[in-house]
């Protein structure tokens, strides 16, 4: 088998034409500030589609993110429970505000966050009063059970549902779940305006407060006056136009996504593996990455340092770290899965909750060769496949080929 000519990207981002319109637009009004129709037209939209009452267009999704946690009223010293198996940007706005993360493992069903594990995280540290939820991949968290827990404990969510654009649960669009809620259009998600984010909330103060925030807190008054810190924030309008003309083809991506997961499903269902998991009942993913997990009792010898691994090739059985290396050698890009906030050096010191308790209190995370922790078991045995838009049906055939080899 030869490497594919062009690179096979994880998910690359995929323009259809209307973009440059809008582009062109602002461009020719010269509306090339953080004001204009594109961003007016993309708010209109986003609340149309999500069903949200109020949308903020912002830089990035971790600016959104950021203010979200400002409006949940994190204060210094405030402990926050966070997901755990995340892209960083989900947890550092807390740590921007002077909070302190506290991780909260997952669950298998989905991997997003166990609200066993959370009920146990208020046992723990009562009074807490803000949970950072994420949908990761695409996929819907346990949203009801999450939202009874949070209830009972008269905490607000904040829904990261940077990964989860056009995902629904039960019927209801992701970033509609929490008060004050997060997407993000950066280059590799579900649709882009090359960068990106906005702030969702169904609250018409905390979104104008959002707003002015996001636009260096100006006091309405002749001159530049300031009673509140502000940032900058804001996204352009020629970024919107992007934005603008991606979403109409948010659906599109969508199916061409879930095609991609379930072709891949059907490619290995003879191989000690997996895909990732959903709850096809409650939820219906965006399908954003394909992800593998190989079954416990086929996975070959992997040591992972802080910024190396290393591997014993095993007849019959794979890893993460061979798969990844193989499918490099063939020009083909996946990604190890997000590696858990607890395991990060930068938060090493931060506390961790599993549903048995606090997680950094054992000693050992494998109990009789059993990984305990959720989010450790997930990172050590599971990978992202390519799952680019444009990968035709022969190219991800080559992948499943790939992949098949290193079993062999
Ligand atoms: C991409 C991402 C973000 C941040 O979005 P940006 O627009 O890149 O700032 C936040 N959370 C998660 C889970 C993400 O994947």
């Amino acid at each position: 088998m030869k490497p594919f000519e062009q690179k096979l990207w994880l998910s690359s981002p995929t323009m259809h034409g209307d973009e440059l319109r809008y582009v062109t637009e602002a461009y020719e009004s010269n509306w090339m500030s953080t004001v204009g129709k594109n961003i007016d037209e993309v708010e209109r939209i986003i609340c149309e589609k999500l069903g949200c009452r109020y949308a903020v267009a912002l830089g990035t999704g971790t600016a959104a993110l950021h203010l979200a946690v400002k409006l949940a009223g994190v204060n210094p010293g405030d402990n926050v429970f966070c997901s755990d198996l995340t892209f960083g940007a989900t947890v550092n706005p807390v740590r921007y505000e002077g909070g302190k993360a506290v991780f909260v493992d997952s669950e298998r069903d989905t991997w997003n966050m166990d609200p066993a594990a959370l009920e146990k995280a208020f046992e723990l540290y009562p009074g807490v009063k803000v949970v950072v939820l994420a949908h990761l991949y695409g996929t819907p968290g346990k949203i009801d059970e999450i939202k009874a827990v949070c209830d009972k404990h008269g905490a607000v969510i904040v829904e990261d549902a940077a990964e989860s654009l056009g995902a629904t649960y039960k019927g209801r669009q992701t970033g509609t779940f929490g008060a004050y809620n997060c997407i993000s259009f950066n280059g590799n998600k579900i649709i882009t305006g090359s960068a990106g984010g906005m702030l969702l909330t169904d609250d018409v103060e905390a979104a104008s407060k959002a707003r002015k925030w996001s636009t260096q807190a100006r006091e309405a008054a002749p001159w530049y006056q300031h009673e509140e810190l502000g940032y900058n924030y804001r996204i352009s309008n020629v970024i919107a136009g992007v934005v603008r003309g991606q979403l109409p083809y948010l659906e599109e991506h969508i199916a061409l996504k879930k095609a991609i997961y379930l072709r891949y499903k059907e490619g290995f269902k003879d191989l000690p593996v997996t895909m990732n998991p959903y709850d096809g009942q409650n939820s219906e993913p965006n399908f954003w990455l394909s992800c593998l997990l190989i079954d416990e009792g086929a996975m070959c010898r992997q040591v992972r340092g802080e910024s190396d691994a290393l591997y014993v090739s095993e007849p019959g059985k794979s890893c993460p770290t061979e798969i990844l290396e193989t499918l490099a050698k063939f020009n083909a890009e996946g990604r190890p899965i997000w590696k858990p906030m607890h395991m990060q050096p930068i938060y090493r010191n931060n506390a961790f909750i599993t549903r048995e308790g606090n997680g950094r209190a054992r000693t050992n995370a494998y109990i009789a060769g059993k990984c305990m922790d959720v989010g450790i078991d997930i990172f050590s045995r599971g990978l992202c496949l390519p799952s680019d838009n444009k990968m035709t049906p022969e190219q991800q055939n080559k992948v499943i080929e790939i992949v098949k080899r290193c079993f062999e």
